[in-house]
């Protein structure tokens, strides 16, 4: 009898794990996302050591280890430091519907950059340093996604 193994395709099915699960986003992190959400204002903190001004808010500076117990308030819009444009709209995976992209944008005020979405854009606008400005959601929740995505500042004429 010839070993199974050697005689028996083997399929492969594809599939998907959906795991759920809620954090707690500390004291720092739910001073920052009620901001956002009830005064659509972004905050960063600052280390009292290096100075350094950090979006997203940091509670200790990574880089020397103090509290970062001053609160900044910093611009809603800023630069994009690089992107990425999403061409191919997947269902279960695209927040924005059409092309839209990933970018870590340095708001005004920050030191540090940090990775949201952009759309709203011709890519012509699009290179390092361009300005970009958020859209909030209407009905915003505590969530980084009350800021639906970022999109370049309209030129005043
Ligand atoms: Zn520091």
């Amino acid at each position: 009898m010839d070993d199974w193994r050697e005689a028996q395709e083997v399929l492969v099915m594809d599939g998907g794990i959906k795991v759920p699960y809620s954090w707690s986003a500390g004291e720092t992190g739910t001073t920052y996302l009620e901001s956002l959400r009830d005064d659509k204002k972004f905050l960063g903190t600052r280390c009292p050591e290096c100075g350094i001004v950090y979006h997203i808010p940091r509670r200790n500076c990574p880089d020397c280890f103090s509290e970062c117990a001053e609160w900044v308030e910093l611009g809603s819009s800023g630069e994009l430091v690089t992107y990425t444009i999403t061409r191919k709209h997947h269902p279960q995976l695209s927040p924005l519907k059409g092309v839209f992209g990933y970018a870590v944008i340095k708001l005004d005020g920050a030191d540090t950059g940090f990775v949201h979405l952009i759309s709203e854009f011709d890519e012509s606008q699009l290179a390092k340093g361009a300005r970009v400005e958020a859209v909030f959601a209407g009905e915003r929740e505590g969530s980084i996604l009350d800021v639906r995505y970022f999109r370049p500042v309209k030129a005043v004429s």
